[in-house]
């Protein structure tokens, strides 16, 4: 990059280097003409600077612009240097109280939600938390780029419009001071002078549309070069693009990303540069290869000096928003330049150009120009202001633009409108000066011009390209909200005239909706969604939000209610004038009432569900109740032109239609409402009549006897269905009508009620999320519920546990407010709601009746609808239907119609309750429905009364369910009849002996059944108790029973070993003195065919599943460069771990042959399937994985379950056992002479039998031995199938049995899976034995014995060849040389190792020596290495730390043996005169060792645990010491073996590693190591969405990544998904997260995708999964893909979770599991993360 630079500033032209910008600058000064003298300078200077070549160089092009170009007129605007010039500006400055920061993609705003005048206000991060807001509630979001903060605009904020930054400069600056008397006059002229100037050409040139030529200036150098220039567009992907670039221009792959890359970003890029002809050929290709299905892409062959100066233009445009920055003054002046018209009159101005050209520009040059309004323009509030009639002026035509213009509505400037509309002051002056509202409607009616014959919108048969604008026109509705959020504190008499200008505008919109789309009923049918009804749908939706705002609106203002109220009218009665028209008029008459209305079967005709003029009539009618103008000013209301019946007429015919398709979903949309005005107005005998018509069963109910025919066999089941279904509809609307009076209007009832009202039916479904709840909630214009005022009123909260979110649960005291016929509930809810509520009742042990709750009195306006419930034809209607539940025929009745003919009687009982319990002296109870339900009915019908029907039904045995109903029913019944008879007034009395006479007939029969109900009683609550009890038992016994359930589950292993009993004396692990324990007998049961079996070494093998790969958890580098797989030898592991081989098992355990069976048959059938379908699944079968055929648990080999191994070679003969040093030299010897006939096998091959003798092999030594192998076939085989699988996922290689690194990986694969465990137990604060799952334990216990056993399946030879190696790093020979010195060696690992590869030097050897003896010596020598090893690098602090003087034997050892070190370095080591800190040192750094080597013993020989390690307590240290067989002062170790220790000591020092560090030339590790942990994360997830909008991608200079990712491993910001960041890795395409797994997480990587708010799991290539983020809101949810902007905050133990999951190597294991759950997991493109 640097050497480039260069090379181009070489290049560069002396004369351009040459100029002065001074000189320059002066010459402009004296000038006459100063715009001819400018526009020359760049018409000369501007083609030698820009577009030299085919690549843009923006550093050389803006190095040189800034001398050559700006710096000219950056000298003339001050007059002097502007290095001086500018920070004076800067001083004289009183800066605006505006924040106005523009934001970046994904930065953080914040919005108020108890301050913010609407939601789009929003703060910067840095105001947010100067503010006030930060103890509020907020909201935070991350930004699409575009927009600024609203700190200090007062109109923004209802309260704390300032942050503490910019609250300093309020007291200052007086809002209308003019900002240029801070500025000297020459300085004002000369700034007036170059902007003008400089804006102009800018201005010019971006919409400069000829070819040849160029605005006002000279083409200088007539060269002809051109640019084939492509141009962006949102039609085509990226892939295409890519594509046809590759054929069309004959670029790379990569070059063509690049291109496409910058397209999208800037909107346009050359693609070829040369002659016109050249560039030209590209632009036909590339026209002809996109033009197949779509419009082709836009290219341009532009001459060179064009897009050079468009480009200068664009920096010039850049450069003014950044000079204006220094003075408020400049801003202004650069305004008035701007909004200055020109010669040609309206629309002249550079502003107005700019905006009018905006559809025709690219990306790039509408980001720089918006970018300067808003620094500008919007910045300036009298030019804002100005700005904003401008805009205004243009609305309609930058609306058609953008209609036009296929680029997103974010790079249009239409979307300014954001900016503008939602100021409320601005709002208001462009409503009544530039009548806004009426434009805008208009503006949108425009754009639909498809209109049926009666005017009406018509979306049928709409093309995609209509489709496609009607989406665009939708955005128009979003500003009539914008304008229209705030509402007006005063309103002026021109206010008023616009809006109501408006308001008819808009009635004429809605006037183009009322009926639009009508369907008819097709019989038997669904209405399907078809894309033009889901169009006029949408258009319903958006526009309901606008209704009920235009309410607000006339609300506020009496006058204006009134005339809105009346135009409303109006429009209504223009919409059906004709709907009487060719519709025979008929009387119907009932129950000796009759009313004239017209025939009508919405069955059979046409219906719309669209009728918004009449929401919006009964909108206006509830606000003259509940503003009260109805009682007020009667007299100028036009109520007597009302006609009720034509009112409701068609919400009626709609309401029918709905019941006839059973569409639950238009219950929402408020058509009771409609209903309830019109009702209100109306006879309700009169109602209920037309209602009957309407839907179709007046003859049913009108005729008695009517029921009776349905009894005959020969009716159509299918009417009778169909009839039934539509009374219970009907019901179901009166019990609305009636009903529903929550809204302040309509019932007595201020908003809260409302609110809570919907929470508690939401609850009674079950109890639910915050965020589910604020879903099921309506929302106002400000996106807010009001739930937070109420819902501790009604509901509890019940905080998560580690998963699951935080729950509200109803408060029992307000179930009695349960309302079954719960106007919002849809059917399914409804009877969740129902079942939920009965179960609640009887686990309460009270009756299951869901009588109707009692509701607010009705406000005066609609008090008449109680009245519907008492009327003769409801009577009627009751008693026909309660008649034949009594005759009880099969089918013409229902029991849901039943069951809401109870409730409406319930309604109706409750509503005479309050009545007579609000009786006041004045008042006449007017409402006697219990009078009229006693008596019976007239001739000729002569049925009984409703009131017998019920006592009737009680004890009908078919009607079991209803039974507490109707029970309920008849108590309240009684309790009215008291509550009448202590008032005065007393008509019911009459109907007591009825009820007697009716009751003491079923006498008997009642007391049978009431004994039996004790009985069943009794039953339940044994029961109940009986299930408590056990309830009882398992929370107390709860460990026991999760053991039990844990051990059922991980363990099929029928006997488990039990560990004998031994007395626990002393239990030793290993050694001559190892404690002996029999081995029991293990039988286990193989999953796959259930059959149980002995494990033995010469039986058939058995399995466990398991999973090896490859870890970086507990590396101390993660930058080491992973060397090369081929050659690398992988015998010793350094110390920093930095990559490991784990191991996992499910633990379930399969016969091999059983296994190797199911193994193939996955194999087969997923390659079948994978070459059929191209599928994927969880898992790679070309890598041998497979799921665990009982818990599908990823697995990609089996371990072979061993009897312990070392039984078979141990020797049990422990006298004369030779000590260290004797051992060392024997062992030296056997050693040395293997050496000896190595070198011989390869000198000659001749026979060794003679050179042996020569030898002077060591007593006993046979090296000619060959042992026979015990295991039986089957387990040899599965040895070598481990092994080789712990090779080639270790090391990423090809299999290969007979590598001689076979053994190594698993020794090591061994050692690495105990350390990670240590790990584990230690940061999880739990001791060292029993505290594991069972599936470790026997994935240890089987790992460890394999690795043991192993040797006996590969070459001896190679087995000795390891060992001698190994040992030799502490005890050098001869022979091997340059061995890591001990600094570079991990210990725990070099002791597995030597120990499980000395069998196969030990079994040659027949002197007696015990292999016991081996490993002690082999543990003892490595521990003392590592005493060394721990003394070289420990960092011991001496001061700070309370040091006890004991000065005890064993810190004077230590301090001895530290001397002596001293002494072996030549003193280069740190002096130290503490041995307690010392000892401190040595035993903290020795201990993960210690609990590692007694872990490995453990599972090696079997010995169990003593009970002092199984518990954490005291003296840890002296336990583990004792198990191992080690004094407890491990210095003795040197003490007993100093003869040999003291060489070896001094050999070990001497290397020149050693000497090395001690110098400081090298780092080394220290101990002990501390466990890896994840990173930190803040509490505030905030401060990530900062992090990471601070972050750019690291690739393409400066631009800000699309889709920051953390990794939480390291903690590297990384560019996921996105092209930019794109490598190849083993020849493949990955995106920036897939790479970094590589290299920091060994193909495993979690990641924290910050825009998502979602933790990200990889692993490989292919793997990966979403989990959900440790970030959660006050209610207890995550909030994944930030949608709902609750604040968010760390929840350490989810984190914790997440980083067990981590620690545990269980991340491949999660992501297999979520695949397996979640199939769509599987198609995604992981890689390209
Ligand atoms: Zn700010
Ligand atoms: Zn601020
Ligand atoms: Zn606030
Ligand atoms: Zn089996
Ligand atoms: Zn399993
Ligand atoms: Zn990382
Ligand atoms: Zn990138």
């Amino acid at each position: 990059m640097a050497a480039d630079l260069e090379s181009e500033v070489q290049a560069i032209d002396k004369s351009l280097l040459e100029c002065s910008a001074e000189e320059i600058a002066v010459k402009w000064l004296q000038a006459n003409d100063l715009q001819k003298e400018v526009y020359q300078h760049l018409a000369y200077y501007v083609p030698k600077i820009y577009c030299r070549g085919p690549n843009p160089a923006p550093q050389r092009e803006d190095m040189l612009a800034q001398h050559v170009l700006l710096g000219p007129m950056e000298w003339y605007l001050c007059g002097e240097d502007p290095a001086f010039g500018f920070p004076k500006l800067e001083q004289a400055n009183r800066p605006s109280h505006l924040c106005g920061r523009v934001f970046k993609v994904g930065e953080p705003t914040y919005s108020c939600r108890d301050c913010a005048v609407d939601p789009t206000c929003v703060l910067c991060m840095e105001c947010f938390l100067g503010s006030i807001h930060r103890e509020h509630r907020y909201r935070m979001t991350t930004s699409g780029g575009g927009g600024f903060c609203d700190c200090g605009d007062t109109e923004a904020w209802k309260e704390g419009p300032y942050c503490q930054k910019h609250e300093l400069n309020t007291s200052e600056t007086a809002e209308e001071e003019d900002p240029l008397v801070h500025l000297p006059e020459d300085m004002v002229a000369r700034a007036y002078n170059i902007f003008a100037i400089a804006f102009k050409y800018a201005v010019d040139i971006l919409t400069w549309e000829k070819e040849n030529e160029l605005p006002g200036l000279e083409m200088i150098e007539k060269s002809d070069t051109y640019y084939c220039m492509l141009f962006n567009d949102e039609v085509h992907t990226y892939e295409q693009v890519i594509y046809t670039l590759q054929k069309a221009v004959n670029c790379t792959q990569k070059e063509a990303i690049g291109f496409a890359t910058t397209v999208d970003r800037d909107g346009r890029r050359s693609v070829r540069y040369g002659d016109f002809q050249y560039c030209d050929q590209a632009k036909s290709v590339i026209v002809r290869n996109t033009s197949r299905q779509t419009k082709p892409l836009k290219v341009q062959v532009m001459h060179s000096s064009i897009v050079a100066h468009q480009s200068f233009g664009l920096k010039l445009l850049t450069w003014l928003g950044s000079v204006i920055g220094y003075s408020d003054g400049l801003r202004r002046i650069l305004c008035q330049v701007g909004l200055q018209e020109g010669p040609d009159g309206e629309n002249s101005s550079l502003v107005d150009k700019l905006m009018l050209y905006d559809s025709k520009l690219w990306k790039g040059a509408r980001n720089v120009y918006h970018q300067l309004f808003m620094s500008s323009l919007l910045m300036d509030l009298k030019y804002k202001k100005l700005f904003a009639i401008r805009f205004a002026r243009n609305y309609e035509r930058l609306q058609s633009d953008f209609m036009k213009d296929d680029h997103d509505r974010e790079f249009s400037i239409a979307d300014l409108s954001i900016q503008i509309f939602t100021v409320p002051s601005l709002a208001r002056m462009l409503i009544t000066e530039e009548n806004l509202m009426t434009t805008i409607i208009k503006t949108f009616m425009d754009h639909l011009r498809h209109r049926d014959i009666q005017g009406r919108f018509q979306f049928e048969r709409y093309t995609a390209l209509q489709a496609f604008k009607f989406r665009r026109v939708q955005s128009l509705i979003l500003d009539l909200k914008y304008v229209l959020i705030s509402k007006p504190t005063e309103w002026s008499d021109d206010l008023r005239r616009k809006f109501l200008e408006g308001f008819d505008a808009f009635l004429e919109l809605l006037k183009c909706m009322q009926g639009m789309d009508p369907i008819t009923r097709q019989v038997g049918q669904h209405i399907e969604m078809e894309p033009e009804w889901e169009a006029a749908f949408t258009l319903q939706m958006k526009l309901t939000l606008v209704i009920s705002m235009m309410q607000d609106w006339c609300a506020l203002d009496e006058k204006v209610l009134i005339e809105a109220y009346k135009k409303c009218l109006t429009v209504l009665m223009q919409c059906h004038s004709g709907f009487t028209d060719g519709e025979q008029p008929i009387v119907l008459s009932m129950c000796g009432h009759s009313v004239e209305t017209i025939r009508y079967c919405v069955s059979q005709e046409k219906v719309s569900i669209h009728l918004p003029v009449s929401r919006l009539l009964a909108g206006l009618h509830v606000l003259l109740s509940k503003t009260e103008v109805a009682y007020k000013f009667p007299e100028l209301l036009p109520l007597s032109e009302l006609s009720p019946p034509m009112l409701i007429e068609h919400p009626l015919r709609c309401l029918v239609l709905c019941a006839q398709v059973h569409a639950g979903m238009w219950r929402r949309n408020g058509f009771s409402l409609v209903n309830q005005t019109g009702v209100s107005m109306m006879d309700p005998n009169h109602f209920l009549m037309i209602m009957l018509s309407r839907f179709e069963l007046y003859q049913i109910f009108s005729t008695p006897d009517y029921g009776k025919r349905f009894s005959t066999e020969n009716t159509n089941k299918d009417v009778v269905q169909q009839n039934n279904t539509l009374i219970e509809e009907m019901l179901y609307l009166i019990i609305m009508i009636v009903g529903e009076r929550f809204s302040p209007g309509i019932g007595q009832v201020n908003a809260t009620d409302e609110i809570k009202r919907e929470i508690i039916h939401q609850l009674s479904i079950r109890p639910m999320a915050h965020s589910e709840l604020v879903k099921a909630l309506p929302e106002d214009e400000n996106r807010e519920t009001g739930m937070e005022s109420v819902i501790e009123e009604v509901a509890c909260f019940k905080k998560p546990g580690l998963t699951g979110r935080g729950l509200y649960e109803l408060k029992p005291e307000c179930a009695k407010n349960f309302n079954l016929y719960f106007y919002h509930f849809s059917r399914a809810e409804q009877s969740k709601a129902e079942e939920a509520q009965r179960k609640l009742r009887r686990q309460n042990r009270e009756d299951t009746a869901l009588p109707p709750p009692a509701l607010p009195p009705f406000c005066p306006l609609f008090a008449s609808l109680v009245n519907i419930l008492q009327s003769d034809v409801m009577l009627c209607i009751m008693g026909t239907i309660l008649q034949w539940a009594v005759e009880h025929n099969g089918y013409a009745w229902s029991e849901s119609m039943l069951q809401r003919v109870l409730h409406l009687i319930g309604m109706a009982l409750q509503e005479e309750k309050q009545h007579l319990e609000n009786l006041s002296e004045e008042n006449v109870v007017t409402f006697t429905f219990t009078q009229k339900i006693s008596k019976p009915g007239e001739a000729p019908s002569n049925s009984p009364s409703i009131l017998a029907m019920l006592e009737t039904l009680q004890n009908a045995p078919h009607l079991e369910v209803h039974k507490d109903m109707i029970r309920w029913i008849l108590k309240t019944f009684n309790t009215i009849k008291k509550l009448r008879e202590s008032s005065s007034s007393s008509p019911v009395a009459e109907t007591e002996g009825n009820i007697m006479e009716e009751s003491s007939r079923d006498k008997d029969k009642a007391e049978r059944k009431r004994k039996a109900e004790i009985a069943r009683l009794r039953r339940e609550k044994i029961m109940a108790q009986m299930s408590e009890m056990q309830r009882h038992f398992i929370n107390e016994n709860k460990e026991l029973f999760q053991q039990t359930l844990e051990e059922l589950d991980t363990s099929t292993s029928g006997v488990h070993e039990n560990s004998p009993v031994i007395s626990d004396a002393k239990l030793t692990a290993l050694g001559p003195e190892q404690t002996r324990v029999a081995e029991p007998r293990q039988v286990v049961m193989c999953i796959l065919c259930q059959e149980e079996q002995e494990v033995k070494v010469d039986s058939r093998a058995m399995v466990l599943a398991a999973f090896i790969q490859r870890s970086t958890v507990l590396s101390k580098n993660r930058n080491k460069i992973t060397p090369d797989p081929e050659k690398y030898d992988p015998l010793f592991m350094h110390p920093d771990l930095a990559c490991g081989t784990h191991t996992g098992s499910c633990g379930h355990i399969m016969h091999a042959h059983c296994w190797q069976r199911y193994f193939d048959a996955v194999q087969a059938k997923e390659q079948r399937r994978q070459q059929r379908l191209r599928v994927h699944t969880s898992y790679d079968v070309e890598n041998g994985e497979f799921l665990c055929p009982l818990c599908e648990c990823l697995s990609n080999t089996v371990i072979p379950l061993l009897p312990p191994p070392r039984v078979l070679f141990n020797r049990l003969d422990f006298s004369g056992q030779p000590n260290l040093t004797q051992w060392i030299k024997t062992v030296s010897q056997q050693v040395k002479a293997l050496h000896l006939l190595q070198n011989e096998d390869c000198a000659s091959h001749s026979g060794h039998s003679e050179k042996m003798d020569q030898l002077q092999l060591p007593e006993g030594f046979r090296p000619d031995f060959k042992l026979k192998n015990p295991y039986s076939e089957s387990i040899k085989e599965m040895l070598t199938t481990f092994g080789t699988a712990t090779y080639k996922v270790g090391l990423k290689v090809h299999p290969n049995e007979e590598d001689p690194r076979v053994p190594i990986m698993c020794w090591g694969s061994c050692a690495y899976t105990i350390q990670t465990i240590e790990r584990l137990l230690a940061d999880e604060d739990k001791p060292l034995f029993g505290h594991l799952p069972c599936r470790q334990d026997d994935c240890l216990t089987s790992l460890t014995r394999f690795a043991a056993a192993h040797w006996t399946v590969s070459s001896l030879s190679a087995v000795q060849g390891h060992f001698c190696t190994l040992l030799a790093s502490l005890v050098p020979n001869e022979k091997n040389g340059n061995l890591p010195c001990i600094l570079d060696i991990d210990m725990f690992h070099l002791l597995v190792s030597l120990v499980l590869s000395f069998p196969a030097i030990h079994c040659q050897d027949f002197s007696g020596v015990s292999l016991g003896t081996g490993d002690l010596h082999l543990f003892h020598l490595v521990t003392m290495a590592h005493i060394i090893q721990i003394l070289l690098t420990s960092s011991t602090e001496e001061n700070g730390m309370d040091q006890e003087n004991t000065n005890s034997e064993e810190e004077v050892a230590v301090l001895t043996l530290y001397k002596f070190l001293c002494q072996c370095t030549g003193s280069a080591l740190k002096e130290i005169s503490s041995g307690w800190h010392l000892c401190r040192n040595l035993k903290a750094g020795i201990m993960p060792f210690l609990r590692c080597s007694a872990l490995f013993f453990h599972y090696l020989n079997g010995v169990p645990a003593p009970s002092e390690i199984q518990v954490n307590g005291a003296n840890q240290f002296e336990h583990l010491c004792s198990y191992l067989s080690l004094p407890n002062n491990l210095t003795c170790l040197f003490q007993e073996n100093s003869e040999i220790l003291n060489t070896l000591i001094e050999s070990w020092c001497s290397n020149n590693e050693v000497k090395r560090y001690l110098e400081g030339k090298r780092h080394a590790i220290s101990y002990a190591r501390e466990s890896n942990k994840l990173i930190d994360l803040p509490d505030d997830y905030s401060c990530l969405i900062n992090q990471a909008s601070n972050f750019s991608c690291p690739k393409s200079g400066g631009d800000k990544s699309r889709a920051p990712t953390l990794c939480l491993v390291c903690g590297t910001m990384l560019c996921s998904q996105s092209y930019c960041c794109q490598t190849e890795l083993e020849g493949e395409d990955v995106g920036a997260c897939t790479a970094h797994t590589y290299t920091c997480g060994s193909g495993v990587g979690i990641f924290l995708r910050v825009r998502e708010c979602q933790v990200l799991f990889l692993a490989g290539k292919t793997k990966g999964c979403f989990y959900p983020p440790p970030y959660l809101d006050d209610y207890g949810e995550t909030d994944q893909g930030l949608r709902r902007g609750n604040p968010l905050h760390l929840c350490k133990e989810r984190f914790k979770k997440i980083q067990k999951l981590w620690q545990q190597h269980s991340i491949t294991e999660e992501i297999g599991h979520a695949q397996e759950a979640n199939q769509t997991l599987v198609g995604i493109d992981w890689q390209h993360l």
